[in-house]
């Protein structure tokens, strides 16, 4: 496997990486970076585990994107029931949301699954300043590939719902992007959270 070597764009500290991950963070200064071009230092959290977890601990990487949301026009003749839209303050038409786009590798199955499970329930939770002893899966996606995809989970919320996006007439604009790593842990069933 090919061993990737770069330096702490912070405390020049050298940093080793044997996996395809598009950020690096150094454990000597915990400064998280990606390499586009430039060098650019990550804004990051770390969410904490639940004390009671049990089995092998995973941080999976996520692109909390912050949005604002404005729904242009809907039709709820019916009941239709918008989910985003609910998320918004009552009757307002627009408000700013948090879509979680996961940065690990996962088959499009799973990356349904737990994008629309933190953007439906944004998550709260404690935070710590590093990896513990828990593994990370690697970053694949790029920021501002995440920012794209956010539509695409707006699109995947609100199209488990038959007819609904026919109604549902809206933008969507990124104002901000953040490195987010939520805990989970390896499960017969997949990956599994474990806040
Ligand atoms: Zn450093």
């Amino acid at each position: 496997m090919k061993v990737i070597q770069v330096k702490c764009p912070q405390c020049n500290s050298p940093i080793q990486m044997k996996q395809k991950d598009r950020v690096f963070f150094c454990t000597q200064c915990s400064t998280m970076h990606v390499r586009d071009g430039g060098i650019e230092k990550l804004d990051y959290e770390i969410a904490e585990f639940n004390p009671n977890t049990q089995g092998e601990r995973t941080y999976m990487p996520f692109w909390r994107v912050y949005a604002t949301f404005i729904v242009r026009s809907k039709n709820v003749e019916g009941g239709t029931f918008f989910k985003l839209a609910s998320m918004l303050k009552s009757g307002s038409d627009s408000g700013n949301v948090f879509i979680y786009v996961p940065a690990a590798d996962l088959d499009t199955a799973n990356f349904k699954r737990i994008a629309v499970q933190f953007t439906s329930n944004p998550p709260r939770y404690p935070t710590r300043l590093n990896f513990g002893n828990a593994s990370r899966l690697p970053a694949v996606i790029s920021k501002q590939e995440a920012a794209e995809m956010a539509d695409f989970v707006v699109v995947t919320m609100e199209a488990e719902q038959p007819g609904v996006l026919q109604n549902l007439d809206y933008t969507l604009t990124v104002n901000d992007t953040k490195l987010v790593y939520l805990p989970f842990v390896r499960a017969a069933q997949g990956l599994m959270p474990a806040l």
